[in-house]
């Protein structure tokens, strides 16, 4: 089997030990007495996709870490059905609070070779006001047990943009981010999603965050600083020491194939989007019955994948590759979206280098309004 027609699989653990004050992720607390109910339907699930090879493996959430030590031995008895790709990468996401060494050695004999970690920031009276469960000594124990465990290749996602974060502490961040080794760094400005504690803060006028100017200092400062100390930025909020970047992540920013198991989650398959129920209690029936989650599905349309494919390959460094295009859809990309990056051409938010098509740093700061740009009118 070729590269090619192997798929990416992603699993979602919706369990959080606390919700964050920014989260709107479909993942909840209090709902521990599901936990165990939970795996045990989606380790169904995941026997539907015993026929195929994966070659990158994601269990996001929600807290993947804080699954209980059993949920865990269920887990990766499932897995011990699939086939995992021989070089395989194979993420775990985790939460510092929720680590304890025995959990991470199952994930280890799961076969788990990258561990996420979610951080945010390094100093804990901004992780207190986010809402985070954890303190910065609780991280580097964290990592430590990472470590010790042997998941040496190790993201870690910081968030800028915070309330009262200062561009001092966004530098010290990311500075001790870099001395500790890590081989990746996510850098997400912070959103303020409608529905979070956070939206309820700004209503009331008290989320006092960095103005957008202070916010566009920091995001340069970090592809600065992080190109510097020798982290590669290859997506708009990632950087990744040389080979390390996020195979699994490139499977989407490439729009390739991609399976989701779990509540919340989706997949990609052969131009059909299918979508799986984000409450977990509903997923657990759903399971019981029909061995899925799913709730919807729809096939795209040629424009819905074309269009998909500029939004997501836009988002990397180094754009689209006119010959992919072409390749993947029998058509050349001026023929489809000329008018729109000559215009972009013209103002620099797009530079096209011969081979491929991709944002400009001006176009990377007003991605969403160049991007709305590649939507095509459909009958
Ligand atoms: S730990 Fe992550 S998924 Fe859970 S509430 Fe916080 S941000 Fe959301």
């Amino acid at each position: 089997m070729s590269i090619k027609e192997q798929k990416a699989l992603y699993v979602h653990i919706p369990f959080c030990k606390k919700k964050c004050d920014y989260c709107d992720f479909p993942s909840y607390s209090g709902k521990e007495g599901l936990m165990l109910e939970y795996t045990k339907a989606l380790c169904n699930e995941l026997k539907k996709y015993k026929d195929f090879v994966f070659k990158t493996i994601f269990i996001g959430g929600g807290t993947p870490t804080y699954l209980s030590y059993e949920c865990i031995l269920l887990l990766k008895e499932a897995f011990k059905e699939l086939k995992i790709a021989e070089n395989a990468e194979f993420t775990v996401e985790g939460n510092p609070g929720t680590f304890t060494i025995e959990k991470l050695k199952e994930f280890k004999n799961m076969g788990v070779n990258r561990i996420s970690i979610g951080l945010q920031a390094f100093q804990n009276e901004l992780l207190k006001d986010i809402g985070r469960i954890h303190s910065e000594e609780e991280f580097l124990e964290s990592f430590k047990m990472a470590k010790e465990v042997g998941l040496n290749n190790i993201n870690v996602d910081l968030m800028f943009g915070l309330p009262g974060q200062s561009m001092d502490q966004w530098k010290e961040s990311l500075e001790k981010a870099v001395e500790l080794g890590v081989t990746h760094i996510s850098c997400y400005s912070l959103i303020v999603e409608e529905g979070t504690p956070f939206h309820r803060r700004a209503q009331k006028g008290l989320l006092d965050t960095p103005s957008e100017e202070i916010e566009r200092e920091m995001y340069e400062y970090t592809k600065k600083f992080l190109e510097k100390v020798g982290y590669n930025q290859y997506e708009i909020s990632n950087f990744a020491k040389e080979g390390m970047e996020c195979r699994h992540n490139l499977v989407y920013w490439n729009l390739e194939d991609y399976i989701g198991c779990g509540s919340g989650a989706h997949s990609f398959i052969d131009g059909e989007r299918i979508e799986n129920t984000s409450n977990p209690e509903e997923y657990i029936e759903l399971v019981k019955i029909n061995g899925t989650g799913k709730v919807d599905s729809f096939e795209n349309s040629e424009e819905d994948t074309i269009e998909e494919f500029m939004f997501m390959g836009l988002r990397k460094v180094e754009g689209i590759n006119k010959v992919n295009f072409e390749n993947r859809f029998k058509k050349d990309i001026y023929s489809i979206y000329g008018d729109v990056i000559k215009k972009h051409l013209k103002n620099k938010l797009i530079e096209d280098d011969g081979e491929n098509i991709k944002l400009t740093p001006q176009g990377i700061q007003l991605s969403n309004m160049v991007m709305s740009d590649f939507m095509l009118e459909k009958a």
